[in-house]
């Protein structure tokens, strides 16, 4: 580890993989069992997107949506360590990072380097006050390279649509398996730029791939709370 990692960011634990690979679900009952914080790493992608679609800005403009981001007043809090909320300007925006907007435009804005690096040092920051649970698609090879707990969690693209699709239908959306597989297949083609881990062969050397598909959400959980517990000693 390097000199200057600190023992909170060698204790987080790593979670990547691609969208609807269950991060979030799993990333919450293991900072739930663990009693640390969980941070999704996508909610401060979606909160750029949000802020770069409210303003004048063209979104494609690289530089524009850079120094936007620069300047951005966005903060992660926990009322309950499982429940991040994002607040942009003093209001917490949570309830509106999951709008179809948001959703069509965040991967424009996440694959410009620059509001990259300025995420990943602004994620660094947080996770060197306090161990967390951070969820993403750079967070063990870049975010948190120095993490004892790296998983990258892998599924099938049809086995991640229906996963999504169950979630949109939830939350009150129409829509049917075709349109979300083909929202799935267009999303990993967009992420799959950058330092990002989408596939498992991109998944941190050091990172514990576990493959979804035929486990249940507590499978994976224990899974990885095994592994966290072997990394840091039998009492951890
Ligand atoms: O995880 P979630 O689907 O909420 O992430 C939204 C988008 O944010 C992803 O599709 C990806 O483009 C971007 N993202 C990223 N790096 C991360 C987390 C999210 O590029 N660490």
């Amino acid at each position: 580890m390097p000199a200057d990692a600190p023992e909170s960011i060698a204790r987080s634990v790593a979670i990547d993989g691609p969208t609807a690979s269950g991060k979030s679900v799993v990333g919450r009952a293991v900072a739930e069992a663990l009693r640390i914080g969980f941070f999704d790493t996508g909610l401060m992608y979606r909160a750029c997107t949000l802020a770069a679609l409210r303003g004048t800005l063209d979104i494609e403009d690289e530089a524009a949506v850079t120094a936007m981001v620069k300047s951005l007043d966005l903060d992660m809090r926990w009322g309950e360590p499982t429940d991040p909320r994002i607040v942009l300007d003093g209001t917490d925006v949570t309830p509106l990072l999951r709008d179809p907007e948001v959703e069509r435009n965040v991967s424009l804005v996440s694959r410009i380097s620059e509001v990259r690096d300025e995420l990943v040092r602004r994620q660094r920051m947080i996770a060197s006050r306090e161990p967390v649970v951070m969820a993403g698609r750079d967070i063990g090879t870049r975010v948190l390279v120095e993490a004892r707990t790296k998983v990258f969690l892998d599924a099938s693209t049809e086995i991640r649509a229906r996963r999504r699709l169950g979630e949109e239908l939830d939350s009150g959306r129409q829509t049917n398996f075709d349109q979300v597989l083909t929202a799935t297949r267009r999303r990993d083609e967009l992420d799959n730029t950058g330092h990002r881990a989408i596939k498992r062969e991109q998944a941190a050397d050091d990172a514990l791939v576990i493959d979804t598909d035929a486990l249940g959400i507590d499978q994976v959980v224990e899974r990885t709370l095994d592994h966290y517990r072997a990394m840091n000693g039998a009492t951890a």
